[in-house]
């Protein structure tokens, strides 16, 4: 908010429609100049407003440009504004509130010189707002105070009410402690309360509430480098090796307020002792920066006042005992470090460091501020930032919770300050739009009123009765004496006129024996009056007597309440241990059911896996067994084609020789036709693996023909037994033939013609059946030879491969060139087989065979 010139100055912010919200109250205090001729750079334009203008040498930085900002807030205080003016404005009002049960934070902001802890503490003579609000504590509460350790802070932020008893002990324990003077030396050193506050600027809250017994708690703590240090911790203190402070952590109380655990709390009962307190946490925290050297502008001094509270009993003669009944409220007051940048301080090696944290605390505040400030106007959400420091941390619930917030803003005129005190201002005037909630007021027990002073008017009555019954007793009034005296009957005269007066002495006598016996009527009189007021004491008694039975039948009745609460508490907690015990169960058994689906799933997957496995080793078998079979199957095939292809040799090698032969025969008729050497001829081992027959030499013509005259041909039909039965039209039938597996002798010399019946597949996947015929005839050596003389080729195709319409047989099943020569040998070629007499045909013939094929 920020206005330039001479234009009109904002009014300060608006109240928010919402009056169960204020604004946090922000003033601003100007110190005068240290030096009266240095340059200024500030002006109080009226009572709130300020007005910051650049000083020279920034104005020529800026191109001359004359620049002024004006600030706004609750109230501007100028230099010339008293101590006692200030408290009346700003921290008056809190101390009010603190006494009627409501919190308080009152803190000071600026750089470092510009007087807030002149501001807070003040000087002799010029105290400031802690001295003066301690003072007009204890001058609006004093004549309501609890004896000391009535009340007694239970650590948990908390307070409680002590019975007579333990309280007078403690405060006897107490007595023995302090009976001993305390360092008397350095206590002249320090300001006494007396030299801060002049008696006559004393000042009361109004509105106390009588029927109410007080106390006051002091806590004074340091927060230096986001640690924060109890000043009024009581440590041994060993000169030789110095304990470095033990800092504190940050707790959260029931009611969720921040409190620092485990701090000191010290019960005062007077200014004097309070302000003495303060000091003593002030010498602390001084030698502590001494000793630690460490710059106290760069620490937040933390002094909180707590003030409990408890009304008197229904007789307002003691405290009630009765914790739900004691009110604590606390007014803080917060002596920040000074805000400028890191730049301004000698930050160098270890400072570096803190003067970094430090601005980071004030950072903290100013973002916990502006987030705030956002929140409420805006109606966002934003967390705010509150535990990224231990100062906005422990302040926490005064923004989010109740309390009265005010800030007093100190600047120092002086130029030097100019930009620091720009962004002071900044701040300070967002600050005021933020708002916070109004403290309520406490609900007041269920007692009459006016209490105290009925009790205090009684016993006043009591005293004044019992020195009334008392004052005869002693009888050292003379008036009461003269009533005495007056009540006898007077002595008649005592002088004896002669030795004959019979008369004076008898009345002497009888005046004096009526004075006896008026006496001894006065003493029984008195006996009896006495004993009348031992009665009266007596009832007295007993009418106290009464009153603390009322009292005590309340404090049952309190704590049979309690005890009910408690017990629907148990009740209710109970309920939910069922219900959470009954979750569990179900949790459990959810558990159970789950546990063991996995199990079942893990023994299907192991089975699955096992099965996988088994599955696996006998796909091997199989692959190794058709592996085999097939190796098998290849040498076999390739075994018959070595034989075929030595076969095929064979025949030619025959042919050759029949031809020869003829030739021969042409040549040297008559000439016993030579036998061509076997040796030379026979194929060698390698033709088979089993024996050669025995070589018996080829049919040679020229042969003896059988007679074909005689019922014409007649056939050996040859059909192995591997044959497939095709049941084709192109299936031979031979009439008239013998029918043969293997080719015996017997069959042969009964025929002239052979038939083999041989099948194999051809490379279309075909069965091929050849019928290689031929002619038997006798050999010399007395054994039969066929000599075959045509080979004819019968297709048939396959059901099993039907698709495979390929009929051309140039191709094998691997692709190599198959026995498209056999077509060529169909070209009539002929084979002879000779047969020796008595052969083992078995193997012999086998040389001569085809491979034994399986069905495809
Ligand atoms: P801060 O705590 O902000 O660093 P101080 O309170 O220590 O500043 O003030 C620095 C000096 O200025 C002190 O000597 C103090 O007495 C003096 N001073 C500050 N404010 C005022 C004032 N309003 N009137 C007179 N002297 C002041
Ligand atoms: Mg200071």
């Amino acid at each position: 908010m920020k206005t330039t010139g001479k234009t009109p100055r904002r009014p300060p912010p608006k109240k928010p429609s919402n009056n169960q919200k204020d604004p946090v109250g922000v003033y601003c205090r100007a110190r005068p100049l240290g030096e009266e001729d240095e340059e200024c750079c500030i002006e109080v334009i009226s009572n709130t407003t300020i007005q910051l203008h650049a000083p020279d040498g920034l104005k020529a930085n800026r191109n001359g440009e004359f620049k002024e900002t004006q600030y706004s807030f609750k109230k501007v205080f100028g230099i010339k504004t008293t101590q006692m003016e200030l408290f009346e404005d700003v921290a008056k009002p809190l101390v009010e509130d603190l006494i009627h049960c409501k919190n308080g934070l009152l803190f000071t902001y600026g750089v470092t010189g510009s007087g807030k802890t002149y501001t807070m503490t003040g000087s002799p003579g010029q105290g400031g707002l802690l001295p003066r609000s301690l003072d007009m504590i204890f001058n609006s509460i004093s004549p309501y105070q609890a004896k000391r350790y009535v009340f007694k802070p239970d650590d948990k932020n908390g307070m409680e009410v002590q019975n007579q008893v333990d309280a007078l002990l403690d405060r006897q324990k107490r007595e023995s402690q302090t009976s001993v003077p305390k360092t008397p030396t350095t206590r002249r050193f320090d300001p006494e309360f007396a030299d801060m506050i002049s008696p006559e600027e004393a000042c009361k809250a109004s509105g106390v509430d009588e029927d109410s017994s007080y106390s006051v708690f002091v806590s004074y703590i340091e927060i230096y480098n986001n640690y924060i240090y109890d000043l009024l911790e009581e440590t041994p203190f060993d000169p030789i090796k110095p304990k470095p402070p033990q800092s504190k952590i940050l707790r959260e109380d029931q009611n969720h307020n921040m409190y620092v655990a485990g701090c000191t709390e010290v019960e005062v009962k007077s200014t004097e002792e309070a302000f003495e307190v303060f000091w003593r946490g002030q010498k602390k925290r001084r030698i502590a920066n001494t000793q630690l050297n460490r710059e106290s502008s760069r620490s937040h001094s933390v002094f909180i006042i707590k003030l409990a509270q408890a009304p008197l009993d229904a007789d307002g003669d003691n405290v009630l005992q009765d914790k739900s009944q004691v009110n604590v409220s606390q007014l803080c007051l917060v002596d920040l470090a000074g805000s400028e940048r890191t730049s301004r301080t000698r930050a160098e090696g270890s400072r570096l460091r803190e003067a970094g944290n430090i601005n980071q605390s004030l950072m903290t505040l100013r973002t916990c501020i502006e987030v705030l400030r956002e929140n409420q106007m805006c109606g966002t959400n934003k967390m705010v930032p509150y535990r990224d420091s231990k100062v906005t941390h422990l302040f926490k619930n005064y923004f989010d919770g109740e309390g009265k917030v005010r800030m007093v803003v100190c600047v120092n005129p002086k130029a030097d300050d100019y930009e620091e005190t720009l962004l002071v201002m900044r701040f300070a005037e967002m600050t005021q739009e933020v708002e916070v909630a109004r403290p309520v007021d406490r609900p007041i027990c269920g007692f009459a009123a006016g209490r105290r002073q009925r009790n205090q008017a009684f016993k006043e009555e009591l005293t004044r009765r019992l020195e009334d019954r008392g004052g005869p007793v002693d009888g050292d009034s003379p008036t009461v004496l003269n009533q005495l005296l007056q009540s006898f009957p007077p002595l008649p005269p005592c002088e004896i006129s002669g030795p004959n007066d019979n008369v004076t002495l008898p009345r002497l006598i009888e005046a004096l024996e009526k004075r006896h016996k008026v006496r001894q009527m006065m003493v029984e009189e008195y006996n009896k009056t006495e004993q009348d007021s031992n009665l009266l004491s007596k009832e007295n008694f007993i009418q106290e007597q009464r009153g603390r039975l009322g009292e005590k039948d309340k404090m049952i009745q309190n704590q049979k309440n309690e005890i009910d609460r408690l017990e629907k508490k148990s009740k209710m907690l109970e309920y939910k241990i069922d219900i959470l015990q009954k979750t569990t169960n179900i949790y459990e058994e959810d558990k159970r059911s789950l546990q063991q689906e996995l199990e079942s799933r893990e023994q299907r997957l192991q089975r699955e896996m096992s099965e996988k496995r088994r599955m696996e080793s006998r796909m091997q078998g199989i692959v190794t067994d058709a592996k085999l079979k097939w190796e098998k199957e290849c040498e076999r095939r390739v075994n018959a084609k070595q034989l075929e292809m030595q076969n095929k040799l064979w025949v030619k090698d025959e042919k050759l020789k029949q031809l020869k032969a003829i030739v021969t025969e042409g040549k040297t008729e008559n000439q016993q036709p030579k036998r061509p050497s076997r040796e030379k001829d026979k194929v060698p081992a390698k033709r088979s693996a089993s024996p050669s027959p025995v070589p018996t030499g080829p049919p040679v013509r020229p042969l003896h023909r059988r007679s074909h005259s005689a019922g014409g041909e007649r056939w050996v039909d040859h059909k192995p037994t591997t044959n497939v039965d095709l049941d084709t039209v192109l299936q031979p039938n031979i009439p008239n033939a013998i029918k043969v597996n293997a080719p015996n002798e017997k069959a042969l010399s009964k025929c002239d013609k052979y038939v083999l019946t041989h099948q194999e597949v051809a490379s279309d996947g075909e069965i091929q059946t050849k019928l290689i015929k031929g002619e038997v005839f006798k050999t010399r050596g007395g054994g039969q030879a066929v000599q075959f003389t045509d080979i004819e080729t019968l297709k048939q195709e396959n059901p099993l491969a039907a698709s495979r319409k390929r009929r051309s047989s140039e191709t094998g099943p691997d692709g190599e060139p198959m026995e498209g020569n056999w077509t060529d040998v169909e070209t009539r070629c002929s084979v002879a087989l000779e047969m020796r007499a008595g052969s083992n045909l078995g193997p012999g013939y086998q040389h001569h065979g085809y491979p034994k094929r399986r069905k495809p």
